[in-house]
């Protein structure tokens, strides 16, 4: 985890006054970060450039980090839930203006194919994602002081919203998707199993859909309390009884157990939210979700809620701000890189301002 600046990226035989240069935090090898010099991106002619002001880590960059997931290959730069400033425009970019402050969404859609047509750019099939290195692609993100961002996926922050809060708009355009897609009847009864960063706005959104109750479960008892503050009615560890017979499930973590208590937590003819992935596969109570006709609604990314996203955070229907674990600079961000992959502080969401 140590930190050195390398020369090797620096651009050869470019001199003068405009170095051409900006700070990252690169993985360099699974799991180990170095603060260095990359060439700054010139933007393509659809894409701006944009002078980052901060950055969250995300649970899939902590899970990504050591490789294991084959979407963080090494060496690359992460980052997928910015803000920031537009420093320069593409020739053929409109309706932007340099100085706009903005978010983006992390998929990278074509906006041609079947998929894009039909409104499901998550499922675009071209799609790329900010800050990830895999087989088919790779795109640095923003843990730099600069990005490169097609104009199509940017978001202009609303005036009044700090940066801080803007960079949420990606996580929470995640949770409100789920919610979205699980369509909450007003008055619903609803349980959130796995009150993490995307869970606890999962709360939230689910209230601000209608839902009459909303029951948390999770491990950790300050983000029961936190679960709590922001609207939940209930708040549960995994041994505690829940409640049963709810409407709505939404499975938050993406385990063997935690899937179980989703689908055994819901009546007959109710719904469960798929939004955790952290294992490829689980065992399924196949016969008590065929015969209760029990709906398991799979949902990746989003798809066009980053809007939204920052419109529920400026009309104060969404609450970030307890959301946030630190603001750190990027020197310190293998460091909550560790600490978050660790896990004993119970770290939300932590912020890295290149
Ligand atoms: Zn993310
Ligand atoms: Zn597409």
């Amino acid at each position: 985890m140590g930190e050195r600046y390398e020369e090797k990226d620096l651009p050869r035989g470019r001199v003068g006054g405009h170095a051409g240069r900006m700070k990252v935090l690169e993985l360099v090898a699974p799991s180990q970060f170095v603060v260095s010099q990359k060439m700054k991106p010139e933007p393509k002619k659809d894409e701006v450039l944009i002078k980052v002001s901060c950055c969250g880590i995300c649970g899939s960059d902590v899970h990504g980090m050591d490789n294991s997931s084959g979407r963080r290959i090494p060496p690359m730069v992460m980052g997928h839930e910015a803000s920031g400033v537009i420093e320069q425009l593409g020739e053929e970019v409109s309706g932007w203006e340099v100085g706009a402050r903005v978010s983006f969404d992390s998929m990278v859609y074509c906006g041609v194919c079947q998929h894009c047509e039909r409104g499901e750019t998550n499922l675009c099939d071209e799609r790329q994602v900010m800050g990830v290195s895999c087989e088919e692609f790779k795109r640095d993100g923003a843990f730099a002081e600069w990005v490169v961002v097609p104009a199509r996926i940017l978001e202009q922050v609303p005036e009044g919203l700090s940066f801080e809060e803007a960079a949420f708009t990606e996580p929470l355009a995640v949770a409100l998707h789920a919610v979205n897609l699980v369509k909450v009847k007003p008055g619903e009864r609803a349980l959130v199993v796995g009150a993490g960063l995307i869970g606890l706005l999962v709360v939230q959104a689910l209230k601000r859909a209608g839902a009459g109750e909303v029951v948390a479960v999770d491990m950790d008892p300050k983000r029961l309390d936190l679960a709590r503050e922001l609207g939940a009615s209930g708040a549960f560890t995994p041994g505690e009884d829940c409640g049963a017979d709810f409407d709505v499930a939404m499975e938050v973590v993406g385990a063997a157990p935690t899937l179980e208590k989703a689908v055994k937590a819901v009546r007959k003819g109710g719904r469960v939210g798929l939004v955790g992935n952290v294992v490829a596969e689980v065992p399924l109570a196949l016969q008590w979700v065929v015969t209760r006709e029990i709906s398991l609604i799979g949902s990746c990314a989003a798809a066009g809620e980053c809007a939204e996203a920052l419109e529920a955070i400026a009309g104060g229907e969404i609450q970030v701000k307890p959301l946030i674990s630190a603001v750190a600079p990027l020197e310190e961000g293998g460091d909550y890189f560790k600490r978050s992959r660790e896990g004993k502080e119970g770290l939300l969401k932590v912020l890295l301002r290149p």
